[in-house]
């Protein structure tokens, strides 16, 4: 399939990067050319990474790099059958994107989104057919995570949840449909290890570096800490945000002081 990805950010390189390796062909869009020449240098890197693992023939990865393509200008979105937008987590920014992509794709395209929080229904509100309009969530990092929450808006065709269903499995992921709530599934429950983990640190009860180890002896992956500066602390305040308002200001969702500091500073919360 002709994959359009726009954003070349975090989440916009990992796709391309699932997607090239699949077999598809990719256009990845972004507003800055130096964040497209930097996308495009990380996902060739990767395959030179997988190449020397033994993951990738050498004749798989020039492949795989030769089907990654990247433009500026949004008009070379025209023959994909899949855009997934993954500019930043702000209502106006997406909505401003995919009111303008919408106006370039094919009428029989998928128009998706990756966002984390924000409403199918409110992303959807100014397109002309929204039946054709997904939500389609990646976690990070999108290449190697396996979950894909496909996400159902009010308008969106029976068709269109089936034909990411397959698109996401080809790509080697396990999605699974969620509905159309703040958070979806999995950042409903994440906030609460965010936020959870901040308040003990904010109330002096442990330090980042405590909590971060005692999650992970118990466990998991990654600390809250930890896992917060890998999505970004700035994203991950933006989903939290996002989140709360959604639910009406529900104070268990509430966006931390802490967090809001890191953001203005400029940090992340290892460095410290
Ligand atoms: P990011 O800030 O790393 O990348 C966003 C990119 O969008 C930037 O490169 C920016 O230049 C580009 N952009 C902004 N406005 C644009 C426009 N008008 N046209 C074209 N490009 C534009 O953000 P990210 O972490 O990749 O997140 C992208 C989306 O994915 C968000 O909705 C976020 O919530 C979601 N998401 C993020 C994570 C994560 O862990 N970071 C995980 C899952 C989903």
């Amino acid at each position: 399939m002709n994959i359009g990805i726009c954003g070349a950010g975090v989440m916009g390189r990992g796709i391309a990067l699932a997607c090239v390796q699949t077999g598809h062909t990719v256009i990845l869009c972004d507003a800055i050319p130096e964040v497209l020449e930097q996308a495009q240098q990380w996902v060739r890197s990767q395959l030179d990474k997988a190449l020397e693992k033994g993951r990738l023939t050498a004749e798989q990865r020039s492949a795989a790099s030769d089907r990654l393509h990247a433009s500026t200008n949004l008009t070379s979105l025209s023959t994909s059958d899949l855009v997934v937008e993954a500019v930043v987590e702000k209502l106006d920014v997406k909505t401003d994107v995919l009111v303008r992509v919408e106006s370039i794709i094919r009428s029989d395209a998928i128009l998706a989104t990756n966002t984390s929080s924000i409403s199918i229904a409110a992303l959807g509100r100014q397109l002309s057919d929204a039946s054709r309009f997904v939500g389609l969530h990646f976690f990070n990092p999108a290449h190697i995570m396996k979950l894909v929450e496909v996400i159902k808006g009010p308008r969106t065709s029976n068709a269109t949840i089936q034909a990411c269903m397959t698109f996401a499995t080809g790509l080697g992921k396990t999605p699974v449909v969620a509905r159309d709530v703040p958070g979806f599934i999995v950042n409903r429950v994440a906030r609460n290890y965010y936020n959870e983990a901040q308040r003990i640190v904010m109330e002096g009860a442990a330090t980042i570096d405590q909590v971060d180890m005692s999650m992970k002896g118990l466990g998991f992956k990654m600390g809250p800490f930890e896992l917060m500066d890998l999505i970004g602390v700035s994203t991950n305040l933006d989903v939290t945000t996002s989140q709360w308002q959604q639910f009406y200001l529900e104070p268990r969702f509430q966006p931390s002081l802490l967090q809001k500091q890191m953001v203005d500073a400029g940090q992340n919360f290892t460095d410290q």
